[in-house]
């Protein structure tokens, strides 16, 4: 079976309520991602997930680091979603986003469709064969798109 792929946060997490932390000098990055297990479900999200799961296995595609992987999963689960394939980034991975994601992507076998709301990971995807959506149903500021494309750095 093809596989549906989506990004989590600014797909179906909405991640607003933590990003103070990164607009802050420093930036508390572990805050920023602890507070992961209260993000509220974005209704578009979910909507689309539920679609393409009557066709495809669903798996996630995330910046989020490995270790937050519980929070990630309980709180899939707490939403209906399915958590059985969640790819996520490597505690010590400090690359941008979309050499990540790309990456990942061509390891996964057939990807029917791969969704995120980066527009630079969706130009890559797109750029190499990949039938990607630009998931645009949350506003990105500046600290979210820095937030999704590096970790760690200040
Ligand atoms: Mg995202």
């Amino acid at each position: 079976m093809s596989i549906a792929v989506f990004d989590i946060d600014g797909v179906v997490a909405d991640v607003r309520h933590r990003l103070h932390h990164l607009e802050r000098r420093p930036k508390d990055w572990i805050a920023f991602f602890a507070e992961a297990a209260d993000d509220e479900p974005l209704s578009e999200g979910l909507a689309l997930v539920a679609d393409l799961a009557e066709r495809h296995e669903i798996a996630w595609l995330t910046g989020r680091p490995a270790w937050i992987r519980d929070i990630t999963a309980a709180w899939l689960r707490r939403y209906g979603l399915p958590a059985a394939q969640l790819h996520m980034r490597g505690d010590t991975d400090r690359r941008p986003a979309r050499t990540y994601k790309l990456g990942a992507l061509e390891r996964m076998g057939e990807v029917a469709v791969f969704i995120d709301d980066d527009e630079r990971v969706v130009a890559a995807a797109k750029g190499a064969g990949f039938p990607a959506v630009l998931a645009d149903w949350v506003p990105r500021g500046d600290a979210l798109r820095d937030a999704q494309d590096r970790i760690g750095r200040t």
